[in-house]
């Protein structure tokens, strides 16, 4: 017999996106009529802008031909891109191109990281929390045993991330841990961390000898983006909220950084991204971590698609970074239009400004109350926030990542709904 990981029991019952699409179906099994607009998932929507298209053209042209034709990519990813992504992301933060990993996006990264260390590792994460990084460590043994009146894993030090610290957590009473999973833009919060905000974490993982996972997969550029862009509009909006970790000195000691192409620019079906491994990155004793990544890359992974690359790097070209900031622009337009409707109603909302989600505080509601009255009476989807952790209670999470008629169409409905 087979011995099933039994790290797999450890996952609590229910899994937020499976409860999500139970009720989902279930109204629409009593309501067949019913048109439903989902603001719940963070997936986009709208098609990638031409000069892109054109680069994945080519290179599915150039394999056709004999003399173009090539077969597995380098495993750390093409040296055009990891250049191009080091210009125009990392321009004054000295990242060289050979620090950063291209992978098939910052999940799998994410999944991956985890195998650099054992399970003995202890690891803390922002609550309310990506998903990824704690389903991570339970199948890795790292998480604990999951207890169901606390609503969390007895191995994880959780960080709370409420209005009332401005989501950003207390350092001074956080239990020091090997690992510090940070995200910034927040999802699900959609809140960022201002620059000396990010001072105290690498300053707080310096003084303890922890590595920060910083998942930047809502960030942009860094330093100055290119010349040939106009600063029209960006998922980061506040000019005291880094782009990256790596803009706070000390950072390259104690960060991994992880960065994606899907929300930039739509490649959540593409897959691309790309994570950084600094050279000066190193275990206790001295050995680099960047060894121990290029392995894991070359074991788990074995290189980018190159049509995604090829992609990627159309993206990265003066055409292909305008259509990026007209995206991003226009799903923060969305948010906007989301947020000032909520606000209207008389709601609390956070995020929504430098990221696309919007988290909006139901007062007297549990989470997945309000999700089923916005489902019952709006005909909408949200994300009840108790599902991204204990402090999520009393949220929900509404995502800019929509069609703009949906979007105008769901606030519309929610404001009829909530207003009788
Ligand atoms: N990190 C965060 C915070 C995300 O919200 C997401 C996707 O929703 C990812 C990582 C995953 O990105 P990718 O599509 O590159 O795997």
């Amino acid at each position: 017999m087979v011995h099933r990981n039994g790290n797999f029991a450890k996952f609590k019952a229910n899994y937020l996106f499976v409860d999500i699409a139970n009720r989902r179906k279930a109204f629409c099994d009593a309501n067949p009529t019913a048109k439903l607009i989902s603001l719940g998932i963070g997936d986009t929507t709208e098609p990638l802008p031409s000069p892109i298209i054109d680069g994945f053209i080519r290179k599915a042209q150039d394999l056709s031909t004999a003399e173009r034709y090539s077969g597995y990519p380098d495993y750390n990813g093409s040296a055009k891109l990891r250049q191009l992504i080091a210009d125009t992301f990392y321009s004054n933060l000295e990242i060289h191109p050979d620090e950063i990993f291209i992978s098939d996006g910052s999940k799998p990264d994410l999944a991956r990281i985890q195998l650099l260390f054992g399970p003995q590792t202890t690891i803390a994460v922002q609550d309310p929390v990506y998903p990824a990084y704690v389903d991570g460590a339970v199948i890795s043994g790292k998480a604990g045993d999951y207890n169901e009146s606390e609503g969390r894993y007895s191995s994880i030090v959780y960080m709370s991330c409420t209005p009332e610290n401005g989501f950003f957590p207390d350092l001074s009473k956080v239990k020091r841990t090997h690992l510090i999973y940070f995200c910034s833009p927040n999802n699900p919060t959609g809140m960022a961390a201002t620059k000396s905000q990010l001072e105290e974490l690498v300053r707080f993982a310096e003084n303890n000898n922890s590595f920060i996972i910083f998942d930047a997969a809502y960030s942009q550029f860094t330093g100055s983006p290119p010349s040939f862009i106009l600063r029209v509009s960006e998922y980061i909006q506040d000019p005291d909220v880094p782009h990256s970790i790596y803009s706070i000195e000390g950072s390259k000691r104690v960060a991994f950084e992880t960065q994606s192409f899907s929300k930039l620019i739509g490649f959540t079906g593409v897959r691309l991204g790309w994570t950084v491994c600094p050279r000066k990155l190193e275990y206790e004793g001295g050995t680099p971590v960047w060894d121990d990544w290029a392995r894991i890359m070359g074991t788990c992974f074995n290189g980018p698609s190159n049509l995604a690359e090829e992609g990627g790097i159309a993206t990265l070209s003066p055409e292909g970074l305008r259509g990026m900031r007209e995206m991003t622009s226009f799903y923060l337009e969305n948010a906007t239009i989301i947020r000032e409707a909520m606000e209207r109603l008389g709601f609390s909302c956070y995020g929504g400004r430098n990221s696309p989600y919007i988290w909006v505080r139901i007062p007297g509601k549990d989470s997945w109350a309000a999700f089923q009255e916005l489902l019952e009476k709006a005909h909408v989807v949200t994300t009840p926030g108790v599902g991204f952790g204990r402090e999520g209670a009393g949220f929900i999470r509404i995502s800019g990542f929509a069609h703009r008629q949906d979007v105008l169409e769901a606030v519309a409905r929610i404001t009829k709904a909530l207003s009788n």
